[in-house]
């Protein structure tokens, strides 16, 4: 069943079709460049461009490469291929070589259509007369009618690129039904969606979050949204705030990395701005730091707004969202305004601690997180590799779904996350995790962001290496190191004490936001050789991390 199909069936909004009064609105990088889009026009540009891919010659199950920034021609190619049962696979906006990508890799045998409207020739290559075409000729003159496919539940819907955080991106499968019914009902649940809601997820439609909570969620819903393709400081700091305004935005859901972007500029870019519109707020791609949510429940939400962090990845299509007085309570408004990440599973998921045997916790516990069970939005393999497949997430512990992240069970029965299992430090035989040492190093006042690793060390087995971002205007010298070093002491415990601390101008990260903690492992190490590194979102920062990299301990 197409996308039409789903949303008929699981809307009473959708009688006749998808005639309706809600709008989506459609914020330009440039503030004056806005637009309203019903989702009667919205169905018309989606069957205009399915009848057009059709007349190009895809038809189903036929994989189609998409390359647009944040546009509405970008969801209108999405849910075109839903519509002719195309598979889509999206490439995060910035990205600045597809056609190597595209090309240059034979497992994938995409076929590669580059869609360009008008001045959204982004790619600085030649045009090439015999693939290139414009948006508006291969636009103009076909029907805005278009019958959907039918297609199995199991029928695949699109291929997403990991982060890459932690290595090669893997080419994330999901299929039509389960992904659609797990992305809509958490949409609702998690959020609490109600009819009057104005919906914004600040999010790369390129990440399984924008796929999720820009496309498919909110529309499966009916709901009322934003859709921006800038960023949170252009033309000024307060970009954010204002849409917020403007458009009343009710449900805001963004992503820790921009929080912390947006606390450096302080208080001031908020009070301009009306946010009285808000209630709830969601956080999702990393562990927040209690910084940053203090200052999003704080700042943001103004003490009213529950924060709701969402755990998930490109290959659950779930969440493990914060609960406190019942575990069943999901509607978000209801949530209590707890400090920090402490989660529950959603319906269907069934997580369980392991150790390092492969034995499950029970109680108060720290591990493995993996889950019992599939639900219906699990992904379906990895493209192309079904061994990467099995030996990625069941193989290490057999019977289990291995999620790849440390978590911990409070005494309550929430869960914690703790970060990925691959960035955890063993120091003497303690086994640290990075994102609590980088909460400690975030409370002081002068650090906006931190990122730890391990070093090996002839003593410890390894040793924490510290990464940080000040706030403007902050200097980095030895009183500040000694102060960090106190702080980690004191909030963890001597074994944490980092042994060194590098002043990072600049983090890498991911084009979603993701610190790429391998690739700081490697410049701790002064391991030249940085492997795959094509979802870096700037390479320079590596260049200069690796310029000042600390020889001696701290
Ligand atoms: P991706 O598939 O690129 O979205 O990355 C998924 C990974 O991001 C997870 O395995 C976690 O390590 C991390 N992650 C996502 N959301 C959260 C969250 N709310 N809290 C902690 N870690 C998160």
């Amino acid at each position: 069943i197409t996308l039409y199909c789903i949303m008929k069936a699981m809307n009473p909004l959708f009688p006749n079709g998808l005639i309706l009064i809600n709008v989506s609105f459609r914020e330009g990088n440039s503030p004056d460049h806005h637009q309203n889009i019903t989702y009667n026009q919205l169905l018309r540009n989606v069957c205009r461009c399915a009848n057009a891919l059709k007349l190009l010659g895809v038809k189903k199950g036929d994989r189609v490469a998409i390359y647009l920034p944040m546009i509405p021609e970008l969801v209108y190619t999405m849910l075109a291929c839903a519509r002719i049962g195309a598979v889509h696979s999206i490439v995060v906006s910035s990205f600045t070589d597809l056609k190597c990508k595209i090309l240059l890799n034979p497992a994938l045998k995409l076929m590669t259509i580059l869609l360009f409207l008008l001045c959204v020739c982004v790619l600085q290559t030649p045009w090439d007369e015999s693939c290139d075409i414009w948006w508006d000729d291969l636009m103009d003159g076909v029907s805005d009618e278009c019958e959907p496919e039918w297609m199995d539940s199991e029928d695949p819907l699109f291929i997403l690129y990991t982060s890459g955080s932690t290595g090669k991106p893997k080419g994330v499968l999901h299929t039509v039904t389960g992904y659609m019914l797990y992305t809509s009902l958490t949409f609702k649940y998690v959020f609490d969606y109600h009819h009057d809601d104005v919906y914004w997820c600040t999010a790369d439609i390129g990440w399984i979050t924008g796929h999720s909570y820009i496309t498919y969620g909110p529309l499966a819903n009916g709901a009322t949204s934003v859709l921006f393709e800038g960023v949170p400081v252009y033309p000024h700091v307060g970009r954010l705030w204002e849409i917020i305004e403007k458009y009343r935005v009710s449900k805001f859901y963004t992503a820790p990395t921009a929080i912390r972007l947006l606390m450096k500029y302080g208080r001031e870019p908020l009070q301009r701005y009306d946010l009285s519109s808000l209630r709830v707020l969601g956080t999702v791609g990393e562990p927040i730091n209690l910084e940053a949510w203090l200052w999003y429940y704080d700042v943001v939400g103004q003490q009213r707004c529950p924060v709701i962090d969402t755990f998930w990845q490109t290959e659950t299509v779930k969440h493990l969202q914060l609960s406190k007085q019942n575990k069943t309570s999901f509607f978000g408004t209801k949530l209590p305004k707890t400090p920090f990440n402490r989660t529950c599973p959603f319906f269907g998921v069934q997580p369980a601690i392991l150790n390092e045997h492969g034995e499950e916790l029970e109680g108060e516990a720290e591990g493995y997180l993996v889950f019992r069970k599939p639900w219906p939005g699990i992904m379906r393999g990895v493209y192309g590799n079904q061994e990467r497949f099995e030996s990625t997430y069941f193989r290490k512990f057999p019977g289990f779904y291995v999620t790849g992240d440390g978590c911990r069970r409070d005494q309550d029965g929430y869960y914690w996350i703790t970060g990925r299992i691959d960035d955890m430090l063993n120091v003497s035989g303690h086994l640290l995790s990075t994102a609590e040492v980088e909460a400690a190093l975030t409370e002081h006042p002068s650090v906006a962001e931190a990122a730890v690793v391990s070093r090996p060390h002839a003593v410890k087995g390894e040793c924490l290496y510290c990464f940080v971002t000040l706030k403007d205007h902050k200097e980095f010298n030895r009183t500040l190191m000694e102060e960090l070093k106190r702080k980690v002491r004191e909030k963890i415990g001597p074994i944490a004490t980092p042994d060194f601390i590098q002043n990072a101008p600049g983090l890498p990260k991911t084009r979603s936001g993701k610190i790429m903690r391998r690739v700081l492992r490697q410049i701790a190490r002064n391991e030249k050789d940085l492997g795959d590194l094509s979802t870096l979102a700037d390479p320079k920062v590596v260049e200069v991390l690796f310029s000042q990299r600390c020889e001696a301990a701290a």
